[in-house]
């Protein structure tokens, strides 16, 4: 149960047939990609070019109302969003996505997940030239740099492949244009992106299990670099011809994605497991029942039981039913992690237990955990890590969390064991990494881990003047 924020979700729906109730297919779609980000939701939808749009803070059923998606009508292509806070920014309704703009050209819509690191420089830039800003987002910085340079393109294609050059940073996006659906990954391929079909219509999204939730054939990841266009001609495909650098990120595989997932040809659910496997040969310990912390270190407990021996068995159970509420940072942390999980006391009452999670970040829900399973009754807790320390942030997802709140920056692992209260603590270790995910091509961003970032990332400012501007109205 990470510390960490989620990503944020999108998807893109093209379909030529008017019995396709499109609006329908993109809310469904949507619930398959929740778990990428819990404050906002919102679906656009383009009926030969004219934008009907909604969106609101929340969670889906939260967000989008019946009442509002009947508003919606139908249309030919949709776009939906699921969204985390970018940054330190806060996230208000400006913030939501997909974003809708007019411009020379129409209407266009715009969905993203990632973080541009280039977002102050690039906002510099356009104030400059005396842009008028919404938000606080990266989505509108790249609605501008797209409406700037279909000034003086033939084509939408164009005018994203130029808004594009001028990016640096981690993402996945997507557009809809009047007849165009369109999606980009960045040239590293740090964030995910794929395609598929469900019935007719043609489906790009952040994440392949929306295809199996709604009965649809995944085709392929999107590469990094490539821009996927979908029209009434079909699916056109246009690939860098040379990408120096990948850098998927690894964190996908540990916390992000669902279990069910297949990201660049690796399972999330095999790779859990191959961190529990590993764990139980780098830090075996005695014990009687091995659980994990749901929802991502179930998996890995899994893999450490088959590796160990030592049964698996059910000892903290999530409360599903939470709703926005619980995603506020400034509410009681203490009350939110007793709301959140539970230890079922007969699996672990006078048992030594081993208890896997995805990460510790902070520290805190470590402590909370080991806590919980200590009050029910266990004799020994034994606390094993499927990812090693968490040392540097991330400046390519949606976190804020910065280096000071690491606990591991300051705390030795013997100091984050006595901090945590647990009988022992082992992480993976960072060679560990690579074998997770080693059916990917890609190259895997470990920055978080190693400190060694793909990316200049001097121009994020965790100092984000543009949010004191809105905060200070
Ligand atoms: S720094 Fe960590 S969380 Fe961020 S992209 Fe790299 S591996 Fe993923």
């Amino acid at each position: 149960m990470s510390e960490l924020r989620d990503e944020c979700g999108v998807i893109g729906i093209y379909t030529t047939d008017p019995a396709v109730d499109i609006v329908e297919e993109t809310y469904l779609s949507l619930y398959a990609l929740q778990h990428r980000g819990q404050v906002g939701a919102g679906i656009a939808v383009s009926n030969d070019g004219a934008i009907t749009y909604h969106k609101d803070l929340g969670m889906i059923p939260e967000a989008l109302p019946e009442s509002e998606l009947a508003r919606l009508g139908n249309g030919q292509i949709a776009l939906g969003h699921v969204k985390y806070s970018s940054g330190n920014r806060p996230v208000d309704h400006e913030n939501l996505a997909p974003l809708v703009m007019r411009y020379i050209k129409g209407q266009l819509a715009l969905g993203m997940n990632g973080s541009i690191t280039n977002y102050h420089t690039l906002r510099d830039e356009l104030n400059q030239g005396a842009a008028i800003f919404q938000s606080n987002g990266d989505t509108e910085i790249i609605a501008y740099l797209v409406a700037r340079a279909r000034i003086k393109t033939a084509t939408i294609e164009e005018a994203v492949q130029q808004a594009v050059s001028q990016l640096k940073g981690a993402y996945a996006l997507t557009f809809m244009a009047p007849h165009k659906l369109i999606g980009v990954r960045d040239p590293m391929g740090i964030r995910p992106l794929c395609y598929g079909k469900i019935g007719s219509s043609y489906v790009i999204a952040s994440e392949s299990c929306v295809f199996d939730s709604m009965g649809g054939e995944f085709i392929r990841d999107i590469e990094p670099g490539e821009m996927l266009v979908i029209d009434s001609e079909g699916v056109h495909s246009y690939k860098k011809d040379h990408i120096e650098k990948t850098a998927f990120c690894i964190f996908e595989y540990i916390f992000f994605s669902r279990p069910d997932s297949v990201v660049d040809g690796v399972s999330v659910n095999l790779s859990r497991q191959r961190a529990g496997r590993m764990l139980a040969q780098q830090h075996p310990v005695e014990a009687d029942i091995v659980c994990g912390v749901p929802d991502c270190g179930i998996e890995s407990a899994i893999g450490y039981a088959m590796e160990s021996g030592i049964p698996y068995a059910t000892g903290l159970i999530k409360n599903k039913y939470i709703g926005r509420a619980f995603n506020d940072r400034k509410r009681n942390s203490e009350y939110l992690m007793r709301i959140k999980l539970n230890a079922l006391k007969n699996n672990v009452n006078g048992k030594r237990v081993i208890v896997i999670d995805d990460s510790i970040v902070k520290g805190k829900t470590s402590r909370h955990i080991v806590n919980l399973l200590r009050q029910a009754g266990a004799k020994e807790v034994h606390m094993r890590i499927a990812s090693p320390p968490f040392k540097c942030p991330c400046y390519f997802t949606s976190d804020s969390t910065v280096k000071e709140e690491l606990i591991a920056v300051t705390h030795s692992v013997e100091e984050i064991c006595s901090y945590i209260g647990a009988d022992s603590l082992g992480f993976l270790s960072v060679e560990s990494l690579r074998e997770l995910a080693k059916e990917n091509r890609l190259d895997l961003c470990d920055a978080c881990f190693t400190g060694n970032y793909p990316l200049d990332v001097s121009d994020t400012s965790r100092e984000d003047k543009y949010s004191k501007q809105i905060e200070n109205k």
